[in-house]
């Protein structure tokens, strides 16, 4: 069976403990490959890896950095048909999604920092006559990074890229459900001559290999995307250290339909919104708002595309949705279907397992859920389900629908379709959420701040913002 090896100053390591964990494909509940389960005496030696590699890539010119950024995203680019199927595989997500987003982005965000890097610049202030201050940036040192496994290359590229290029020496950790693309990322790093111990990964679970890196005293900085759980456990530990953090945590997005929008559009990208990549994306609109006007309408189209979504095998390309992550996480979705239920809700479309014939079996599939009857405050409409099920509900007013769309700990993302320009902007303006769309949906610049408000997450990602959080800015005031 396949093994994943950490890959600590350049080499490829098995685990201290040579301890293993299964690692799941679940699209068949079949084990596939063995991933380390490596503890804090593996962490200990990427911090030691690190730190000697610093003096050399911190000092390194941003010329020199941005080349090695450059060439690990066009073998990322070399290798999109492999890498598409290994994330599939992985994480069960349909192998053409991964084709057209994830692999393209791990490597867009390589190019992306490796060329902003060639274009900063740092401020000056002129005191009067008296003086001259200028801003003198330089990278933290060892910055810990920490992903989930919803995107796995996609995510896991978005933070290591900014770290690398800003100067640091990266020692990251992908999740232990989708560990392979994180390997392969590191054989592409050896292939391109990385120098040794510039970037560490450490195979295993969260409360061990990650809990090691947010605790470890030699790492100033720590970027994390995942669960707002873990998002307060990390919080926790690293707050008394007086660590840099960067949080990006989860969300209930509201999707919030006004009945003067584009309604083809509209509809199709709702598809989108509520179902690509399983609504296994931090950015899916899971509670829809629709004025009570277009209600019905909307129902009765929205029910009939869902319904026509097909499920299954990730690697038949006519199939819209894959299997769900892991057999655990369908449980847990499962769950908040029968909580939508025991609350009053009416499912209207889904709820159900599928079981593909064949290969897939015993995969973890689930049908696209459409709920309604709900009320804004009950759980279903509170808590993050991360999974295939949308929730529908109407609304009278504007102030009702802000109201409602608000009414969660969480403000990640939310989207507004209206024609009304002047309504847009309004609506945009109150809604506590970091990201918000209008009559679109995952229109990403790369250059644009990336985040969470309230519980969704602390500091942004993206653009120049990415490569600050990694980077320490002193003044340097000079008497004239
Ligand atoms: P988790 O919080 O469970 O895990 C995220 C990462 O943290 C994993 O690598 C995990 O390891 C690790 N981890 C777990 N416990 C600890 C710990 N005590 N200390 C340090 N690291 C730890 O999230 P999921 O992987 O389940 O991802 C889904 C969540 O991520 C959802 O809530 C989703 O909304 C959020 N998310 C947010 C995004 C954003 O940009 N705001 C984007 C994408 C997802 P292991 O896998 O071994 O447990």
């Amino acid at each position: 069976m396949k093994k994943i090896l950490n890959y600590i100053d350049g080499e490829f390591k098995e685990p201290l403990s040579n301890k293993w964990l299964d690692n799941y494909n679940p699209a068949t509940g079949e084990v596939y490959s063995l991933i380390p389960d490596s503890d804090e005496l593996d962490v200990e030696l990427a911090v030691v890896a690190a730190q000697k590699a610093f003096p050399g890539w911190s000092t390194l010119s941003e010329e020199k950095r941005s080349d090695f950024m450059l060439k690990i995203a066009k073998a990322i680019d070399d290798r999109l048909d492999t890498l598409a199927l290994a994330e599939s595989m992985d994480n069960g997500k349909p192998v053409w999604l991964a084709k057209v987003m994830d692999i393209p982005r791990a490597s867009q965000n390589f190019s992306f920092f490796g060329t902003a890097i060639l274009h900063e610049s740092a401020l000056s202030h002129k005191t009067g006559v008296e003086a001259i201050n200028y801003t003198y940036k330089s990278p933290i040192g060892l910055a810990g990074c920490i992903s989930p496994w919803n995107l796995p290359l996609y995510l896991f590229t978005w933070k290591i890229a900014p770290a690398l290029t800003a100067g640091n020496c990266v020692i990251a950790k992908p999740s232990e459900i989708t560990p392979m693309t994180a390997y392969m990322l590191s054989e592409i790093c050896a292939e391109v001559g990385l120098p040794a111990g510039v970037l560490n990964i450490v195979h295993g679970l969260g409360p061990k290999v990650g809990s090691a890196i947010v605790s470890h005293p030699k790492i100033p900085a720590i970027s994390f995307t995942g669960g707002t759980k873990t998002g307060q456990e990390i919080a926790r530990v690293a707050a008394p250290m007086f660590k840099k953090l960067s949080l990006e945590l989860g969300g209930k997005n509201p999707n919030i339909i006004f009945a003067d929008c584009d309604f083809d559009q509209m509809i199709k990208t709702t598809v989108s919104s509520s179902f690509t990549n399983q609504g296994e994306i931090c950015l899916c609109g899971s509670r829809i708002f629709i004025e009570r006007s277009l209600y019905k309408k909307f129902k009765e189209a929205f029910i009939e595309k869902v319904q026509s979504l097909k499920v299954g095998d990730p690697l038949d390309n006519s199939n819209r949705i894959g299997a769900l992550v892991s057999k655990p996480h369908m449980d847990k979705v499962l769950s908040y279907i029968k909580l939508a239920q025991e609350e009053g809700g009416t499912i209207l479309t889904g709820g159900n397992i599928v079981k593909p014939e064949g290969r897939c079996a015993n995969g973890y599939f689930l049908e696209p859920t459409v709920i309604e009857g709900l009320s804004q405050s009950c759980r279903t409409n509170q808590e993050e389900i991360f999974g295939p099920v949308v929730t529908i509900m109407p609304f009278d007013t504007e102030d009702e629908v802000l109201e409602m769309a608000n009414s969660t700990p969480y403000g990640l993302s939310a989207t507004i379709w209206t024609q009304n320009l002047s309504r847009a902007h309004k609506v945009a303006h109150q809604l506590q959420s970091g990201i918000i769309w209008i009559n679109c949906w995952l229109l990403r610049d790369l250059r644009t701040p990336f985040g969470g408000m309230k519980q969704s997450g602390v500091g942004r990602e993206g653009g120049f913002e990415a490569l600050d959080f990694f980077t320490d800015k002193k003044n340097v005031c000079i008497k004239l």
